[in-house]
C-alpha cells in the first residue's frame, strides 16, 4: 500500500493526452487514468504540474496513484505553496456562503471541486463541523493541517469530527482510519466533555445532529431550499416517502393537517421522532419499504393531498440507469394515483446519472400511465451551498420537481 508523503512543493510533472487536455479546456477538472501519458516518479497524493503532449503547461493539480480520477486540477497557474492556497480557498468558500446562505446554521461549507478544493467536504451543523477526506492528497498532513487550522479560525467550531468512508479509503489505497473528533476535546478522559452532538436549525425547523452517527454527513443539507419551497404548496393530508430523519416531513407539518413519514431505516425514524418532539409536532412514522407501502395504499384507494418522494440514488452508475429509471417511474406512478385533484407532488432524484431531462421524462410517463395532468410549479436543484460548477456536470446531481396534479 503506498504511503502518503507530504504533497511536494517542487511539483513533479504529468503529461496528459490530447483528449484529456480537451476535457480540461472545456472546463472539467478531472483527468482520468486512461488519459495519462506519463507520470513517472510522481508520488501518491502529491502536487503536480500538468502538461500536454507538446509540453504546454496546463495547470497545477493533485495526483492520486490509485483512483480512476488520477488528476484533479487545482489551478490554471503554477502553485508553489499548497498550504496558502488551501487557506485562501477555504476563506473564499466561507465568504461565498455568507452571500448565498440564510435562514440556517447548517450548510455545506466546502463542496470539493465546486469550491476548488477537490477531495474535501466540510459541513457545518451549528457549532460542529463534519469533515470528509476523499483523496490521497487531502489526506496528507500538509493538507490536513492548514485545512483544520483555517476552518477553526474562520468558523470557530466547538469541535470538528472526521467522518470516514472506508470504501473511499480503500479505493484511494489509504490506510484505514476511524471516524472521530480531530479538533475539540479529543481526550479519552472519563470526565472530559466531548462535543459530538448539537441542535441545528433550518427554515425555523430544528434538528438533532450527532457528528458520529447517521448516514452521509448527518443530514441532507442539499435539500434545505427545497424544504422551504415544498412548504409553500403543501397542505391537507401529507406523505413523506423516504423520509430519513424527517427533513421534509417536519417542514410539511408546518402546513399540513396530518403527516406520515415512511422509511426503511429504524435508526433514522428514531431520530425523526426525536426531531418531531423537539419541534412540538405530531407525525406518524412508519418503518416500511416505501415501494410496498405505496402499493398497499394504492390498492386500498388511500388518498393524499401532498406527497414527497425522495428516494436514495437508484443509479449509482451508468450500468444501472435503466433499472433506476424503472424504479423512479414506478414510484411516481404510485404516488400520482394517490393524489387528490389539486394535490402537490414533490419528486426528487439525487442520481447524477439520471439527467434532468431523463427525470422529467420519467415523471411524464408516470403521469400518462396514471392518467393525470401535471403542471410544473418548480424545477429545482440542490441548495446553493452545494455549488454547481459549469463544465463539471458531476457537481450538479440533485433534481427536485414540484407539480400541481389534476385528473
Ligand atoms: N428525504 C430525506 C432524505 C432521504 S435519503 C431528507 O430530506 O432528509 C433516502 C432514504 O431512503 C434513507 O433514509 C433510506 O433509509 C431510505 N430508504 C432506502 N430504501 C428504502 C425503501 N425501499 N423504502 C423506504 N425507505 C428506503
Amino acid at each position: 500500500m503506498p504511503k502518503t508523503p507530504a504533497a511536494a512543493a517542487d511539483s513533479a510533472s504529468i503529461t496528459i493526452s490530447r483528449a484529456g487536455a480537451l476535457r480540461l479546456r472545456d472546463g472539467h477538472v478531472w483527468v482520468y487514468r486512461s488519459d495519462i501519458v506519463s507520470a513517472e516518479g510522481v508520488q501518491p497524493g502529491s502536487l503536480v504540474s500538468v502538461q500536454d503532449e507538446r509540453g504546454k503547461f496546463l495547470g497545477t493539480a493533485l495526483y492520486s496513484s490509485s483512483s480512476q480520477i488520477a488528476v484533479r486540477m487545482l489551478s490554471r497557474e503554477k502553485v508553489d505553496d499548497l498550504q496558502s492556497l488551501l487557506r485562501e480557498r477555504i476563506q473564499a468558500a466561507v465568504t461565498y456562503r455568507k452571500q448565498v446562505v440564510s435562514d440556517t446554521d447548517a450548510y455545506r461549507v466546502i463542496f470539493s471541486e465546486a469550491d476548488f478544493l477537490p477531495g474535501l467536504i466540510v459541513d457545518r451543523y451549528n457549532d460542529l463541523l463534519s469533515l470528509q477526506v476523499l483523496t490521497q492528497a487531502m489526506d496528507t498532513d500538509s493538507a490536513r493541517q492548514p485545512v483544520i487550522s483555517e476552518l477553526t479560525q474562520q468558523l470557530k467550531p466547538a469541535a470538528i469530527a472526521e467522518r470516514v468512508d472506508p470504501r473511499i479509503r480503500e479505493l484511494e489505497q489509504l490506510p484505514p482510519r476511524t471516524s472521530g473528533l480531530i479538533f475539540g476535546d479529543q481526550s479519552g478522559d472519563q470526565g472530559a466533555q466531548k462535543k459530538t452532538s448539537t441542535i441545528f436549525t433550518m427554515n425555523g425547523v430544528r434538528f438533532h445532529y450527532d457528528a458520529l452517527e447517521g448516514q452521509k454527513t448527518g443530514a441532507f443539507l442539499d435539500q434545505r431550499e427545497n424544504y422551504a419551497a415544498a412548504t409553500r404548496y403543501m397542505r391537507g393530508e401529507a406523505l413523506d416517502a423516504f423520509c430519513y430523519q424527517g427533513g421534509f416531513a417536519l417542514h410539511l407539518a408546518l402546513r399540513c393537517s396530518s403527516v406520515i413519514g415512511v422509511d426503511s431505516s429504524r435508526p433514522a425514524l428514531e431520530i425523526a421522532d426525536q426531531n418531531a418532539i423537539l419541534n412540538g409536532r405530531e407525525i406518524e412514522w412508519i418503518e416500511a419499504n416505501a415501494f410496498d407501502l405505496l402499493r398497499d395504499y394504492a390498492d386500498s384507494k388511500r388518498q393524499f393531498d401532498s406527497i414527497v418522494l425522495d428516494p436514495p440514488a437508484f443509479a449509482k452508475s451508468k450500468r444501472t440507469l435503466d433499472t433506476a429509471l424503472r424504479g423512479y417511474k414506478e414510484l411516481n406512478l404510485r404516488a400520482l394515483k394517490m393524489l387528490r385533484p389539486g394535490g402537490t407532488l414533490v419528486t426528487c432524484s439525487c442520481s447524477f446519472h439520471v439527467t434532468p431531462n431523463a427525470f422529467m421524462e420519467v415523471v411524464a410517463q408516470a403521469a400518462r400511465d396514471a392518467r393525470k395532468t401535471l403542471r410544473l410549479l418548480e424545477n429545482r436543484a440542490q441548495a446553493k451551498d452545494h455549488p454547481m460548477l459549469l463544465g463539471v456536470p458531476e457537481t450538479a446531481y440533485l433534481k427536485c420537481l414540484i407539480f400541481n396534479v389534476s385528473n
